[in-house]
């Protein structure tokens, strides 16, 4: 019967790898994956993780019960309220319903899927051009029409605003925009606070839904308040919005999938029905979350001693980055390599767009063993004091040739 099923691609960052892995070269770096490294590259366990891990460990009252089809609730609200604010006025008008997910991609697939079935005002759905390739698969398998807004502006290396509003002005009255919160993925260029000023008044005069999808939070700027700053802007300004929260990359718990979907809506009227359609939808897509990295995430967001540990944490993974992005710069300059490197500390989170086309990716690659995706997209975490030579030597030679 699957005689006719064809193959898929393979999934290209998953793909990389694998292909890293099996590489025996021992100067092979993965700048792939965006997941963080330690100095020594070692995957890293924040040590606030690890406190809470030995509480769970030490509970006797914890059990493996199904948690409820919404998630536990000290979560989803530490969830919603760390997202939103303390002094949200949408929490303090009882508008904002939040909702357990498995973790970034289960909360878009869950907004996505409700807006399929409840959004009546638009089929279309525009993700930025570039972005995380999972936008597109997501909408589209839910059904939506899938377009793209202009994002990166080659020329510049930074946003390409003026074509971005335009888009969002020639785009049908309330089309879905996705927006990445802080830290875009891939190019590390965030529009800067005017500029989301600007994109807030053309999404109310046109009717668009943001739907915003926050990845980073505090992994960008060690800010957890300023990576919140444009959804926090687009709830004051009265929007109905979507976030989806990922605690993949700012708790370290990746394979955990903690995720959380923030609903905020114009009434609690409206934010209960809501609720009520994606608990029903979450029934039949999971039946209920998975328990355990949302309680380590749930111990810490609750405790203000761990809190406070965790913000020390998520600041010693920015300023790694950061620090990594200072000494590639510093070493492109030193070795007067070709073209201008100021994007490299300019941009921000965990990526940088190096501007390196596909033909050198391919350079890099085969002569290096350096492994990235075609687009030229780097994982700052992929690079430490010990291979940041070869690095910018590697980047230098493809430059130059
Ligand atoms: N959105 C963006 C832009 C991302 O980069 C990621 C992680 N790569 C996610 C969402 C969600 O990832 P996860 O499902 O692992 O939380």
């Amino acid at each position: 019967v699957f005689e006719t099923v064809p193959q898929a691609p393979a999934d290209v960052i998953f793909s990389l790898t694998a292909a890293y892995k099996a590489d025996t070269n021992p100067n092979k770096i993965n700048v792939g994956v965006g997941a963080f490294r330690t100095d020594e590259l070692k995957p890293y366990v924040l040590p606030v993780v690890k406190k809470a891990d030995a509480i769970l460990f030490n509970d006797p009252s914890l059990d493996h019960e199904y948690l409820p089809i919404a998630g536990t609730p000290s979560y989803t609200r530490a969830a919603a309220k760390l997202i939103l604010g303390e002094e949200s006025p949408a929490i303090k008008e009882n508008r904002v319903a939040a909702v357990q997910t498995i973790s970034g991609t289960g909360s878009i697939h869950t907004g996505a899927m409700f807006l399929s079935k409840f959004y009546t005002k638009s089929r279309k759905c525009y993700i930025s051009k570039p972005t995380w390739a999972n936008h597109r698969n997501i909408f589209e398998l839910v059904g939506f029409e899938v377009e793209d807004y202009p994002y990166w502006n080659p020329e510049t290396r930074g946003l390409d605003y003026d074509r971005m509003i335009q888009t969002m002005r020639n785009a049908p009255n309330g089309s879905i925009f996705i927006l990445h919160a802080c830290a875009h993925n891939p190019t590390g260029v965030d529009p800067t606070q005017e500029q989301w000023k600007g994109i807030a008044e053309v999404m109310r005069a046109k009717g668009h839904f943001p739907f915003f999808d926050c990845a980073y939070q505090g992994f960008a700027s060690g800010d957890l308040d300023r990576d919140a700053w444009a959804v926090r802007y687009f709830v004051q300004e009265g929007f109905e919005l979507f976030v989806a929260q990922s605690f993949a990359k700012n708790f370290g718990l990746y394979g955990e999938r903690a995720g959380n979907l923030t609903i905020v809506g114009k009434s609690p009227a409206d934010t209960s029905r809501v609720l009520s359609q994606i608990e029903k939808l979450q029934r039949s897509e999971i039946s209920n979350p998975p328990a355990y990295g949302s309680r380590i995430v749930d111990i810490v967001l609750n405790d203000p001693a761990l809190y406070a540990e965790w913000k020390e944490n998520l600041r010693y993974m920015s300023n790694r980055i950061i620090d990594m992005r200072k000494q590639l710069y510093d070493r492109l300059v030193q070795l007067g390599t070709p073209g201008t490197w100021n994007h490299i500390t300019d941009q921000i989170g965990m990526f940088s767009f190096t501007g390196l086309k596909a033909p050198q990716v391919k350079v890099m690659k085969e002569k290096y063993h350096i492994y990235l995706t075609d687009n030229g997209r780097i994982s700052m975490a992929g690079l430490s004091t010990k291979n940041i030579d070869y690095f910018a030597r590697a980047i230098d030679d493809v430059v130059r040739n």
